[in-house]
C-alpha cells in the first residue's frame, strides 16, 4: 500500500480561507456567525461560510415565494428554461477544475473522482434541461360526446432542498435542475461540511440568467437550518438526502402542513457473486463499489455475498485487491481513497473495525501508518453472519463485510434481511439465475454483471427505509410537480341536480 503523503500538493491549497454567504433574493447575506471547515486530509482551514438561521430561512423562503409567485419563472415558456438550465451546463462544464477542487479540499474525495463526478453532474443539467420541454400532461377526448379534459402538471412550489457531504455536486444536480425545470423556485441548504461548491453554482446560476429569487440558498448546520426549512409553512415539498435517521425526522417534521417529501436515504446494497460468476470482473467491480469516496457511498457494495464453492478463492482475490489500493492525499491523481470526511465518521467507522474484530476475522493487513489522521485503509472482514452489525448497518467507510450462501433462494434472503433497498449488484454467468435474483431482490436499483452505472436517463431511489420517490429518469421533473384535472363541459350539461324555476 502506498504511504500517505499530504504535503505534496500543498501548493493546491488556498493561502486564505474561501468566503460562502447565504444567497437570499440574489443578494449575498452574512449572519455575523461562520462555520470553518478544514480539510480533512490536510488540516487546514479552507474555507468560511455564513452559519444560516432560522430568520434566514424565513427570508428565503418568502424569496422563493415571490420568485414563484411573481409567475415569470413558473409560466416561462419551456423553451426558455431550457436554454438556462443548458446554459448551466455549460458554465458547470467551464468552471469543473475549480468546483472539484473545492469538492476535494472539502470533502476528502480524490480528485479523479471529483472531476468524474462534476461531469456527471453537468450531464444531469443537459438531461434536466431537455426534460423541461417534454413536461406536455395528458389530454383526455374519449370521455363522452360533450366531454373534454386536460391533466396539467403544476409546479409543486417552493422547494426545499437539503444536501449531505459524501458527493456535494453530484446529489444537488439530481434535485435542483429538475425542480426548475418543472418551474419551482427553491430553498437549499448544502452540507455544513462542503458548502462551497453550492455557492459557486448560485453563481454560475446567476450568470446563466437565473432570474434573482428562484434560487436561493441558506448554508448552515442541520439545526437550525434544516430543521426550519423542513417544519417551514412555506415550503411546499422537501427533497433530502442523507442519513435515515434525519430522514424520518424531516417526514415528521413535513407533517405540519402535509410537505411533499422525496428523501435519497441510506442503504446496505449486497453484492451478490455466484460460483459462474467471472470472478476477476466481479473482484475488481466489487472492490470498487465498496472503496469509492472511502465507501461514503449509498450505494456502495458494502455486503458481499459470495457462493460457498468459491467463498475463498473469490475473498482473496478481493483481498488482494484491496491491498494495493492507493491511500493517501485526495488531490494526487492517483490516490483512489482518500481520508474520512471528519473525527465523527470516522470515529463511527473505527467503533464498527473494533467490533469486527472481536466477532468476525479479518483479512486485510493494514500498515504501520493506518491510524495517520482521518485516513482509513480498507478492511475486509470474512466469516460474517447476517445478524452482526457489519451486515446490517451502513458503515459508511471502506469496510467489506463477507457473508457465505448456497444457492438463488438462499441468495435472496440474506439480500433482503435488511431494512434498507437501495441498490444491489448480482453476478452470475447464468441469465436464469440473473432474472431469478433481478426480481427477488427488493431494491431500487438491481446491477447485473456490472456496478454502479447511473446515466441521466435511469431513475434512481429506494425500496424500503432508503428512500421516498425517485431521481434522474424521465420521472424525475414529475416528483416536482402536482397534477391538475381539469374537466370541460362543451355541451349542455344532461340534467340539473337543482331545477330551476
Ligand atoms: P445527516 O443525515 O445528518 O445529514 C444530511 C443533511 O441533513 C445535512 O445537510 C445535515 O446538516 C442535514 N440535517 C441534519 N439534521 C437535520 C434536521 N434535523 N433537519 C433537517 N436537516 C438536517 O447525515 P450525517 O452527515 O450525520 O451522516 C450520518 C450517516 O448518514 C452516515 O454515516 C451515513 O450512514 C448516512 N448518510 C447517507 C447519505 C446518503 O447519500 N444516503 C449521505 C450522508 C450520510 P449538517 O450540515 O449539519 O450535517
Amino acid at each position: 500500500m502506498t504511504l500517505i503523503d499530504v504535503k505534496k500538493h500543498h501548493h493546491l491549497l488556498p493561502a486564505t480561507p474561501r468566503v460562502n454567504k447565504a444567497l437570499i433574493g440574489g443578494t449575498w447575506h452574512e449572519s455575523g456567525e461562520w462555520m470553518e471547515r478544514s480539510s480533512p486530509a490536510h488540516e487546514i482551514p479552507v474555507s468560511k461560510t455564513v452559519a444560516g438561521t432560522a430568520a434566514m430561512v424565513d427570508q428565503a423562503v418568502a424569496a422563493a415565494r415571490a420568485a414563484f409567485d411573481g409567475t415569470s419563472w413558473k409560466r416561462l415558456y419551456a423553451g426558455e428554461r431550457a436554454a438556462i438550465l443548458g446554459k448551466a451546463a455549460e458554465l458547470i462544464r467551464a468552471r469543473a477544475e475549480e468546483l472539484a477542487l473545492w469538492d476535494v479540499l472539502e470533502s476528502g474525495k480524490p480528485i479523479s473522482q471529483a472531476l468524474d463526478e462534476v461531469a456527471g453532474a453537468a450531464d444531469l443539467w443537459d438531461y434536466a434541461a431537455a426534460l423541461t420541454r417534454t413536461l406536455t400532461g395528458e389530454s383526455h377526448n374519449t370521455l363522452g360526446p360533450d366531454t373534454l379534459a386536460m391533466v396539467l402538471h403544476e409546479p409543486v412550489g417552493v422547494v426545499g432542498i437539503i444536501t449531505p457531504w459524501n458527493f456535494p455536486f453530484l446529489i444537488i444536480s439530481q434535485k435542483l435542475p429538475y425542480a426548475l425545470a418543472a418551474g419551482c423556485a427553491v430553498v437549499m441548504k448544502p452540507s455544513e461540511f462542503t458548502p462551497s461548491s453550492t455557492t459557486i453554482l448560485c453563481e454560475i446560476l446567476a450568470a446563466a440568467g437565473l432570474p434573482d429569487g428562484v434560487v436561493n440558498m441558506v448554508p448552515g448546520t442541520g439545526d437550525p437550518v434544516g430543521a426550519a426549512l423542513t417544519a417551514h409553512g412555506g415550503v411546499d415539498m422537501i427533497s433530502f438526502t442523507g442519513s435515515t435517521a434525519v430522514g424520518k425526522a424531516t417526514v415528521a417534521a413535513s407533517a405540519g402542513n402535509l410537505k411533499k417529501v422525496s428523501a435519497e436515504l441510506g442503504g446496505k446494497n449486497p453484492a451478490i457473486v455466484f460460483a459462474d460468476a467471472d470472478l476477476d470482473e466481479a473482484a475488481d467491480a466489487l472492490v470498487m463499489g465498496a472503496v469509492f469516496n472511502a465507501g461514503q457511498c449509498c450505494v456502495g457494495s458494502s455486503r458481499l455475498l459470495v457462493e460457498k464453492p468459491v467463498a475463498e478463492a473469490f475473498t482473496a482475490k478481493v483481498v488482494d485487491l484491496m491491498t494495493h489500493l492507493r491511500v493517501g492525499d485526495p488531490l494526487d491523481e492517483a490516490t483512489q481513497i482518500g481520508p474520512i470526511v471528519n473525527a465523527r465518521q470516522h470515529h463511527r467507522i473505527m467503533q464498527y473495525i473494533e467490533t469486527g474484530n472481536r466477532k468476525a476475522r479479518l483479512r486485510t493487513q493494514a500498515p504501520e501508518t493506518a491510524a495517520q489522521g482521518l485516513f482509513v485503509y480498507p478492511h475486509v472482514f470474512d466469516r460474517v453472519s447476517p445478524g452482526m452489525d457489519l451486515a446490517r448497518d451502513e458503515i459508511f467507510g471502506p469496510v467489506l463485510s463477507v457473508i457465505e450462501f448456497s444457492g438463488v433462494d438462499e441468495a435472496v434472503r440474506i439480500a433482503n434481511d435488511t431494512s434498507y433497498g437501495l441498490s444491489s449488484a448480482v453476478w452470475t454467468g447464468s441469465v436464469d439465475t440473473a432474472l431469478r435474483m433481478v426480481r427477488g431482490i427488493e431494491a431500487g436499483t438491481v446491477w447485473v454483471n456490472t456496478y454502479l452505472e447511473g446515466p441521466a436517463e435511469l431513475p434512481f431511489g429506494g425500496f424500503k427505509q432508503s428512500g421516498l420517490g425517485r431521481e434522474n429518469g424521465k420521472a424525475a421533473i414529475e416528483e416536482y410537480t402536482e397534477l391538475k384535472t381539469v374537466v370541460l363541459r362543451t355541451g349542455p350539461r344532461p340534467a340539473r341536480y337543482v331545477q330551476l324555476r
